[in-house]
C-alpha cells in the first residue's frame, strides 16, 4: 500500500478486509502512541499503544513512528512473553469528514512462539534498542516536538473539565535572520524567545520549540493573558530591530474543544490561525475559527483528488505571451490552471500553496514541464518554431526530485532545443537557501538551460543577491512597476536595476505591464522584453497559438 489517503469508512472496510490475514491488524497514531479503532464510521482513540512492549513511553526506535514521520513503510521484530511479533508499519492518512487529516500507521502484526535462538537474539538486541525518546530541546531547554506531544496530552488529561488552548508562534522569514545575522545570533534569539514564552506561560503549562523557529504552548484558557502576550510579542520583535530587517513574531491560538483530536492536529489549527493572521495582516494574535475548517476542506478536496484529477488531465497550462517593445510575441510563460469538469478555471494561487504544503507540487510541476516540452516539439517545423516557453520551478521541487535530471530527461525525450525551455525560479526561493540554490542554478545553466530569476524585487536583499547569483534573465516583479507609477525614487531604482543587469550580462523582462505609460518608461530605461495584461493575459494554448501566428 502507498502512503495514501482513506476516509473513515474506507479505512474501516480496509481494516476488516485485512484483519483475517494477520494475527493483529491495528491502526495507531504513533505520534502520540494511541490506538485508533473505528466502528460504524465512528473513531475512538485509546492511549498507550506501546504498553504491550512493557514501557511507559515511546521508544526512540518505534518503527511505526518512523514510518509515520518518513512516509515510508517499516518492518521490525519485537519479543514479548516468549513470543516474537513481526510488525509491518504502513503509513496512511485518515481523512475525517470535517477536513481533519490524521497521519497514522496501519500495523500488520504476525506472532509466533519464540525459539530459544530467537529469545537470545532478541534479548540481546532489545537491551540495546530500547531507548526512550528525548523530550527536551537541547538548544533552549524547553520541550521538543516529542515532549510537546506527550506533555500536552498529559496536561489535557490532568485538566479534564477546564478549557485549554494551544498557541503556535513563529518568526516570519526566520531564514533571513540566519542568512543576514548568522547562526549564532539566530540561536541567541531562539533562546530568548523560549525565555519570554516561559515567562508568559504559568509554571505548570507546556512550552516547547518544535523545530527551527516554531514554538508552541499549551495552557489553561483562563490563564491566557492577551495583553501580556502582546507585550511578549513586542519584546520579541525588538530583539532584531535592524534598519534593513524587522523581525515579526506571529501567533495563532486554538481553543481545544474536542480532546480526542491528535495534538498534532490541534497544533496545525493554531498554525492555521497564525497563517491567516500573517497573510491578512490581522491582529497580532489570531484565534482559530470554523471558517478556517472550510478552507481545510477545500484544501483536502484538492489534495485527495489530486492524482485522479491529474490523470484526468484536469491540470493544464495556459500561456501568457512575452513580447518585445512592438508587441511581437517572442515566447510565453506556461502557467498552471486547474480546469474542473464543470468548466470552472481555478487559478494557481488556490492550489499551488496547497500542493506545496501536501508535498505534491513536484507532481504538478513535472506535468507542466512535460506539457510545455511537448508543445515545443509540436511547434517544430511550423510557423511557431521560433517561440520559447518558460516554466516555473517551485523551491520545493528540489527537495522531492532531481530537477536537473527531470528536465534534462524531458528535453531528451522530446528532442527539443534546451534554450527553448526556460526555467523560472523565484528570488525568494533562491534566497531561502542561497548557498544550495546558487549551486542548483549553476548546474541548470551548465546543462544548457536558460535560468530566470522570477519575481525579482520582492525579497529583502534583492540587490545584494545579484552579487552572488549568475542567472540569464532577471524577471522584474510587477509590484516594483506599480510603485514607479507614483514614486520617482522607485523609478530610479528600477532604472539602475535594468542597467546593472545589463552590465552583469543579464537580460531583463518586466512582468505585470498594464499600461502604455509603463511600456514607454521601460523602453526608455532599456528594457526590451515584457509580459503583462497590456499585451496579453494568460490564455488557453490554442488561443495563444492563434495569437502568435498573428
Ligand atoms: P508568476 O510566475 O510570477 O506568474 C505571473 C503571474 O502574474 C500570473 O498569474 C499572471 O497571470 C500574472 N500577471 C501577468 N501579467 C499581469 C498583469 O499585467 N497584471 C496582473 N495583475 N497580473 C499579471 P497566475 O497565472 O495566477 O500565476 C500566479 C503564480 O502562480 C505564478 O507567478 C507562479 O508563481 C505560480 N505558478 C503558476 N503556474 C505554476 C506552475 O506550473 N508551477 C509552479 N510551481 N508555480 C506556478
Ligand atoms: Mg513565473
Ligand atoms: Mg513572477
Amino acid at each position: 500500500m502507498d502512503y495514501s489517503e482513506y476516509n473513515v469508512k474506507e479505512m474501516e472496510q480496509f481494516l476488516k478486509m485485512t484483519g483475517d490475514l494477520y494475527d493483529v491488524v491495528r491502526l495507531v497514531d504513533p505520534l502520540e502512541c494511541r490506538e485508533i479503532t473505528i466502528k460504524d464510521g465512528q473513531l475512538s482513540i485509546a492511549n498507550g499503544c506501546y504498553n504491550v512492549w512493557e514501557s511507559s513511553q515511546r521508544c526512540k526506535n518505534c518503527s511505526s513512528y518512523k514510518a509515520c514521520v518518513s512516509g515510508a513503510r517499516r518492518e521490525k521484530e519485537e519479543y514479548f512473553e516468549n513470543q516474537v511479533f513481526h510488525i509491518l508499519s504502513n503509513p496512511v492518512k485518515l481523512a475525517q469528514d470535517d477536513g481533519t487529516v490524521l497521519s497514522c500507521v496501519i500495523e500488520f502484526i504476525t506472532v509466533h512462539k519464540a525459539t530459544e535462538d530467537e529469545i537470545n537474539h532478541v534479548n540481546d538486541r532489545r537491551s540495546e534498542a530500547f531507548e526512550p525518546a528525548t523530550l527536551i530541546d537541547p538548544l533552549t531547554g524547553i520541550y521538543n516536538w516529542d515532549g510537546f506531544h506527550q506533555k500536552t496530552r498529559e496536561f489535557l488529561d490532568l485538566h479534564p473539565d477546564e478549557a485549554c488552548c494551544i498557541m503556535a508562534g513563529d518568526i516570519a522569514q526566520f531564514n533571513m535572520v540566519n542568512s543576514l545575522f548568522g547562526r549564532e545570533r539566530a540561536n541567541d534569539i531562539l533562546i530568548e524567545i523560549s525565555r519570554q514564552l516561559q515567562s508568559f506561560a504559568p509554571d505548570d503549562s507546556i512550552v516547547a520549540r518544535l523545530q527551527a523557529d516554531q514554538f508552541a504552548t499549551c495552557m489553561l484558557s483562563s490563564q491566557f493573558d492577551n495583553s501580556r502576550l502582546l507585550d511578549v510579542i513586542e519584546s520579541i520583535d525588538l530583539l532584531l530591530d535592524d534598519s534593513a530587517f524587522r523581525m515579526n513574531f506571529t501567533v495563532g491560538v486554538f481553543e481545544v474543544k474536542d480532546r480526542r483530536l491528535p495534538i498534532s492536529v490541534m497544533f496545525d489549527r493554531a498554525v492555521m490561525a497564525l497563517v491567516r493572521n500573517r497573510t491578512e495582516h490581522a491582529s497580532q494574535i489570531s484565534h482559530f475559527d470554523e471558517t478556517m475548517l472550510e478552507e481545510l476542506r477545500y484544501q483536502q478536496k484538492i489534495t485527495s483528488g489530486f492524482e485522479r484529477n491529474l490523470a484526468n488531465d484536469e491540470y493544464c497550462i495556459f500561456i501568457q505571451a512575452q513580447v518585445d517593445k512592438d508587441g511581437k510575441i517572442l515566447g510565453g510563460e506556461a502557467l498552471a490552471r486547474w480546469v474542473r469538469p464543470n468548466g470552472e478555471i481555478v487559478p494557481p494561487i488556490r492550489f499551488i500553496p496547497v500542493l506545496e504544503k501536501a508535498g505534491l507540487i513536484a507532481r504538478l510541476d513535472r506535468r507542466v514541464w512535460e506539457l510545455a516540452a511537448k508543445k515545443l516539439k509540436e511547434w517544430e517545423n511550423t510557423p511557431l518554431s521560433h517561440l520559447y516557453l518558460s516554466v516555473n520551478i517551485s523551491a520545493l521541487d528540489f527537495y522531492y526530485i532531481d530537477v536537473v535530471d527531470a528536465i534534462t530527461s524531458l528535453v531528451e525525450k522530446y528532442q527539443i532545443d534546451r534554450s527553448k525551455l526556460k526555467l523560472e525560479i523565484t528570488e525568494t526561493a533562491i534566497m531561502s537557501d542561497a548557498e544550495k540554490q546558487i549551486l542548483r542554478v549553476h548546474e541548470l545553466r551548465n546543462a544548457g538551460f536558460i535560468v530566470e530569476i522570477d519575481d525579482f524585487g520582492t525579497g529583502y536583499s534583492s540587490l545584494s543577491m545579484l552579487k552572488s547569483i549568475e542567472a540569464d534573465v532577471l524577471k522584474i516583479d510587477m509590484s516594483f512597476l506599480r510603485e514607479t507609477d507614483r514614486d520617482e525614487r522607485s523609478r530610479k531604482v528600477l532604472q539602475s536595476i535594468v542597467k546593472m543587469a545589463a552590465q552583469l550580462g543579464m537580460e531583463t523582462i518586466t512582468e505585470g505591464v498594464e499600461t502604455k505609460e509603463q511600456v514607454d518608461m521601460l523602453v526608455s530605461m532599456g528594457c526590451r522584453m515584457f509580459q503583462g495584461f497590456y499585451f496579453a493575459r494568460p490564455v488557453p494554448v490554442s488561443e495563444f497559438e492563434e495569437m502568435a501566428k498573428g
